[in-house]
This record gives C-alpha cells, structure tokens and sequence, in this order.
C-alpha cells in the first residue's frame, strides 16, 4: 500500500462496506477505524447514553465511568450534582 501511488486510495468503510475514496480515518485506543461517513463512525464509535440509549455525539456527561448524553439523564439514572460541559453555572441570587 502507498500513499502516493497516484490515484486516490479507496478504502471500504468498516460499518457499511462502502468502498469510497474520500472515506477518512479515526484513530481511537490505538485502533485505525476507516469509515466513509460521519454517520458510520458514530454508529461504530460513538458512546451510547445509559439512560435513553441515544448516540453521544456531543461532550456528553460522564458519571462513575458510565456515559450519559446530558445531565438530565444523568440525574434521571439518580448521578446527582453532574452538569452538562459548557453550560455556565448561574447561581440563583435572591433577595
Ligand atoms: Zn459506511
Ligand atoms: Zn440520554
């Protein structure tokens, strides 16, 4: 294999089969994963949120080594004090 052969390399995605020469790399845990769309490297790589079973495609909330797509479901599954990254903490000032 060479990757200056001339013509562009055709890999085959690794969740569908398709074999598609703008397909790209992911590298995760050491392992080279070869997808031909975003939506096949989420399907092969992406979390799954323990509470409502969608795809953590986002930051995501992680609690006890256990992976949640937001904190609503985090505090669902009864993780308390998680908050989603990115959202600034506002305290409630009264009085
Ligand atoms: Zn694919
Ligand atoms: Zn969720």
């Amino acid at each position: 294999m060479s990757l200056f052969g001339g013509s562009k390399p055709i890999q085959t995605c690794e969740v569908c089969g398709n074999r598609y020469d703008k397909a790209f790399e992911v590298r995760m845990g050491g392992k080279t994963h070869v997808f031909d769309s975003f939506e096949c490297a989420i399907q092969a790589l992406a979390p799954t949120c323990a509470h409502c079973g969608c795809r953590v495609i986002g930051h995501g909330v992680e609690a006890g080594g256990i992976i949640y797509c937001c904190a609503h479901c985090a505090d669902q599954q009864g993780v308390r004090g998680v908050q989603d990254r990115g959202t600034p903490e506002k305290e409630q000032m009264r009085g």
